[in-house]
């Protein structure tokens, strides 16, 4: 478990363009927190840290937003060898799921279980308590709590 204090927004957003560096694919993110606790904040960092296309709205009138990946994040990576290497290695799409207003089924409906088995997305789920039932057993579970205006607390677990 990882423990972060963010003092303003930027933190936050750095935090998740951080992360995204770790990222090798096929990792199912499930944000939790209340209502502007920071999650669609994290959000932003971590798809501009993946390389995908702004602009990152929130998605909470969409259910889900998708993002392709255009190699971006290899290109400014190149020296690094070990992360071009394998090919299957390479994260091709990002979906960013708002989960406030929906059910297992919406999901199911979008085409959830080829989404999360395909080693090539990632997926990012606000308010994944929703649909608690469809998760797959393996996700990373990430904390967010306001301490007073500007502060949050982030937890990696
Ligand atoms: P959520 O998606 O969890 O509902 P948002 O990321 O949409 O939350 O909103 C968080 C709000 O709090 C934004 O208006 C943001 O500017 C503000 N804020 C202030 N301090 C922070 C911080 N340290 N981290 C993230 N957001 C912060
Ligand atoms: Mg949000």
């Amino acid at each position: 478990m990882q423990e972060y204090i963010t003092n303003n927004f930027e933190e936050t957003q750095k935090l998740g363009e951080e992360l995204a560096s770790e990222l090798r694919g096929g990792e199912v993110l499930c944000l939790e927190g209340e209502l502007g606790a920071g999650k669609t904040t994290f959000t932003q960092g971590l798809l501009k840290g993946l390389g995908a296309e702004g602009p990152y709205t929130s998605p909470t009138f969409l259910i889900m937003k998708e993002y392709e990946i255009k190699d971006k994040r290899y290109k400014i990576q190149d020296t690094n060898k070990s992360k071009i290497q394998n090919p299957n290695d390479k994260i091709k799409n990002v979906y960013h799921i708002d989960a406030y207003r929906v059910g297992k089924d919406d999901m199911l409906n979008l085409g959830w279980e080829e989404m999360i088995a395909d080693p090539k997305n990632i997926i990012i789920i606000e308010w994944p308590e929703r649909i608690e039932n469809i998760l797959p057993e393996k996700v990373l579970r990430i904390r967010f709590e306001g301490i007073d205006e500007n502060k949050r607390k982030i937890t990696f677990e």
